[in-house]
């Protein structure tokens, strides 16, 4: 059986990927077969309150060589490849219900906890619908028909819960989490640097660890909750390796997820005509105009098709970043990958891939006298120069030019790592 959890979490405290390791505690009567999973869906869900994170765990007898995938109060957990599907009953449905009850942050108003039980998996469409688009709950649920459901609150956990259980990976990578002991949440984290560097430098398949242009442990989440760091890696086998590399605070339990984290699963490939606000989209354009830096130190600049026209962003804490779109001029060539904003309406830019580059020219001087030997001066704007001393009169065209060194190469560009959205995909993974 699957069992799906949304929406537990709140900025205050607790997180979903916590409640997943206590719901395979309590349900340790069962075998996990496969990987829990953590997916990220839809990042520009309005309501979400950090990345859109839900769970699922499939729960059975399993068949073959169980593999160790974290450690809960010192005991080894172990997950199988295949195995039996246990069958949903009402019991189960209790027990989870209670352990949601129990441990989820119902005093956020923004917290709406969903749970969902079901033999089977539902139709892969709501993922992929979930992870896109922004669905509503009614007609998703009844698609997803689970045996047993239930939503706290508004209900809209139960949206995450039945997409997590539908989704069929096509890209995939891994997080080992790492959680902190209860005693110590709420207070600052103890993980050293170096030895972060370390393993991020020791182990090439992991991602997203350390920010070097911001000098920053990325892994560790600033908030509150049980979260001490998380490894992210395109295969599984070297994360708990990984780990013992980073010194830092006792773990107080360990487990790894299988994810759609780095994937770009949420980006739809669009045109500049046809835009939707709260989608992900990849669009090919052209720089319509100078890039220009607003109050806050935002970026934008203009890319159109030769139809319409759209203005990307790029935010201040994307730091670096802003530098190459800063230097975009109008006649490039671009691809930009980004959340399409509805208001203003603008793309967000999550990374941009410089197709082809213009040549641009550049005034190097005012033209020469030929009799006296001395630069002349403008006139005025686009009326031509004329000589200070002699008189003599040449035209705009007559200065000198010179092609401008770009300090662009073409390629593709993106946001340092602590300014990267959970579900895009990181250059490095290729
Ligand atoms: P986390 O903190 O665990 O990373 P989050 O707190 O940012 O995640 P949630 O608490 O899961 O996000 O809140 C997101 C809410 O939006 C959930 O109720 C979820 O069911 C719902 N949701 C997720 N995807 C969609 C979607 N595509 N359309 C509508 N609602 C969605």
């Amino acid at each position: 059986m699957y069992v799906g959890v949304d929406d537990t979490d709140s900025t205050e405290g607790m997180c979903t990927t916590y409640l997943a390791t206590e719901l395979i505690r309590e349900f340790s009567d069962f075998d996990l077969i496969g990987f829990p999973r953590l997916v990220r869906l839809n990042p520009n869900v309005p309501w979400k309150t950090r990345g859109n994170a839900a769970i699922c765990v499939r729960l059975g007898k399993g068949t073959g060589n169980p593999r160790v995938i974290g450690n809960i109060d010192g005991k080894e957990l172990v997950c199988y490849g295949t195995g039996r599907d246990a069958e949903p009953e009402k019991a189960h449905f209790k027990r989870a219900t209670a352990l949601i009850e129990r441990l989820a942050m119902f005093e956020d108003p923004k917290t709406n906890p969903g749970l969902a039980i079901s033999a089977h998996k539902p139709p892969a469409d709501l993922y992929w619908k979930a992870v896109r688009e922004v669905v509503k709950l009614g007609p998703h649920l009844e698609h997803a028909n689970p045996k047993f459901c239930h939503g706290w609150k508004n209900r809209r956990g139960l949206i995450g819960a039945v997409s997590a259980m539908a989704w069929r990976p096509l890209d995939r990578t891994y997080e080992l989490i790492a959680y902190r002991e209860p005693k110590k949440w709420g207070t600052p984290r103890k993980v050293e640097a170096a030895s972060v560097i370390a393993m991020d430098k020791k182990f090439p398949g992991t991602f997203n660890n350390y920010d070097y242009e911001e000098k920053h442990v990325a892994f560790s989440p600033s908030s509150p909750c049980p979260i001490l760091y998380g490894i992210r890696g395109n295969a599984p086998d070297y994360l708990p390796a990984a780990m013992n590399t980073v010194k830092s605070e006792i773990i107080g339990r360990w487990l790894i997820f299988l994810t759609n984290q780095g994937t770009d699963d949420h980006i739809i490939n669009a045109s500049i005509s046809n835009l939707r606000p709260f989608t992900s989209a990849r669009i090919r354009g052209t720089i319509a105009g100078m890039p220009r830096i607003i109050g806050g130190g935002h970026l934008i600049f203009p890319i159109t098709n030769g139809k319409k026209t759209v203005d990307c962003t790029v935010y201040e804490p994307a730091k670096n970043f802003r530098h190459v779109g800063e230097k975009l001029r109008p006649g490039d060539v671009i691809t930009v990958m980004g959340a399409v904003r509805e208001s203003p309406f603008t793309i967000n830019v999550e990374k941009l891939f410089v197709e082809e580059l213009a040549t641009v020219i550049e005034k190097k001087a005012n033209p020469l006298c030929g009799k006296c030997n001395k630069r002349m001066k403008s006139v005025g704007k686009g009326q031509g120069y004329k000589c200070a001393r002699c008189g003599k009169k040449a035209k705009n065209s007559d200065a000198e030019f010179e092609v401008l060194d770009r300090g662009l190469k073409t390629g593709w560009y993106e946001p340092p790592v602590g300014a990267r959205r959970h579900i895009s995909k990181p250059l490095k993974r290729g």
